[in-house]
């Protein structure tokens, strides 16, 4: 393990970054267990005295540490890799995880909440409304949301897998400014600190990919506490608009830096043309139930970002309700966009293919005119995440 050298971060360094309003804290199970099987109760308050001491950001944690604090009670002497023994030592520590948030925080004055999420809720569209209806109210409620993975209901189809992109995650559903992955170690490293003495700290890159032609591929590089995932869940927040550091969270001076939006560690900059999170969750879906077939001139126009009128919509497919999303496709059954439709079928079959004004006189003026809007719908040749 690389020890943390502090003198690697200039806390003053001018980077013009703006103080972020909601930041998403990560903390993996090592950092909060320092290895062994009992959560660092110490490191926990510290972290709560930083969160407290910013009273006006919307902090959500991320904890890990729920298999690490668990799997003891469970009478094994080393983590379980069998996947029931890992959910069943979950669910033992993510009581004690929570119940050490709990009175780190309260000892500040501040309260927590449990959010334990699973990949579906950013593919499936109402627990991911639900999720971030959840979230935002805890937030404005003053409370400290505290997330991590629902893992003993987590199966293959809807496993995160790991907490950074989880984080990763969690930093798309509240529209964070910033996600924090605090590990052990104080940033990305260009060379091997173990090796090489002139290694430093990279401090800021405008890309999870940027970062990896800086540091991997030369073979010296360390891999340290999963950057790997670490630079995935960059990436990934990157892609919602996020940007990120990867910073020591066993310094608690860097914790109060990166709260005051202070530079830290190494920052990777958002994507310059992010898809936010309900476009990014649009353009995930798998097995769409409905489908609006539409004319060449209604595909042009969505193409220039024009809304989707009835006037190009020549034929309607499947079921769906309002605020279902649903695929518009050509003659030839090509998807071209996708997005959320703002009528019934049956009540597009009724106006389709006529102007605005006679589907006010068919539906009535309240419904609208438009079948899709622009801020609802991703087109197929826009960049959709892996
Ligand atoms: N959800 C797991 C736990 O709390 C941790 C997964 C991770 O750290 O990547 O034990």
């Amino acid at each position: 393990m690389v020890a943390y050298p502090s003198k690697m971060i200039d806390y003053s360094r001018p980077m013009n970054i703006s103080s972020p309003k909601t930041v998403v804290l990560k903390f993996g199970s090592r950092l909060l267990t320092n290895g062994t099987a009992e959560l660092d109760t110490e490191r926990m308050a510290s972290v709560a005295r930083a969160v407290a001491a910013c009273a006006d950001r919307n902090v959500v944690i991320v904890s890990s540490g729920a298999v690490a604090a668990g799997f003891q009670a469970l009478g094994h002497v080393t983590p379980p890799t069998r996947i029931a023994r890992r959910q069943a030592a979950a669910a033992v520590g993510q009581g004690r995880l929570m119940k050490l948030w709990g009175d780190a925080f309260h000892d500040v004055g501040l309260s927590v909440g449990q959010i334990l999420l699973t990949n579906d809720c950013l593919t499936d569209r109402r627990r991911y409304v639900a999720a971030r209806r959840a979230l935002r109210a805890l937030l404005q409620a003053g409370v400290v949301p505290i997330v991590n993975e629902n893992d003993t209901v987590s199966v293959d189809e809807i496993v995160v897998g790991d907490n950074d992109n989880l984080a990763a995650m969690t930093a798309a559903l509240v529209d964070a400014d910033l996600l924090a992955l605090l590990t052990d170690v104080p940033g990305v490293y260009d060379r091997d600190p173990d090796v090489d003495p002139d290694a430093r700290v990279i401090s800021r890159v405008s890309s999870a990919k940027e970062l990896r032609s800086l540091c991997f591929g030369k073979k010296e590089i360390v891999s340290t506490g999963g950057m790997e995932t670490k630079l995935e869940a960059a990436e990934r927040a990157g892609r919602y608009g996020v940007p990120t550091v990867i910073a020591a969270g066993n310094e608690p001076a860097v914790v109060t830096a990166i709260l005051a939006g202070e530079a830290a560690g190494t920052r990777i900059e958002a994507h310059a043309e992010p898809l936010r999170a309900r476009r990014h969750w649009m353009a995930v879906q798998k097995g769409l139930t409905g489908w609006l077939v539409v004319d060449d001139g209604a595909v042009h126009a969505l193409r220039r970002r024009a809304s989707l009128l009835p006037r190009g919509v020549v034929g309607v497919g499947g079921r769906f309700r309002r605020g279902d999303l649903i695929a518009v496709v050509d003659d030839q059954g090509v998807e071209h966009a996708r997005g959320i439709v703002r009528f019934d079928d049956r009540d597009v079959e009724r106006i389709r293919g006529m102007h605005t004004d006679e589907v006010k006189v068919v539906l009535g003026v309240e419904t609208g005119t438009v079948v899709m809007r622009p801020d609802r719908m991703v087109l197929s040749t826009e960049e959709i995440p892996a």
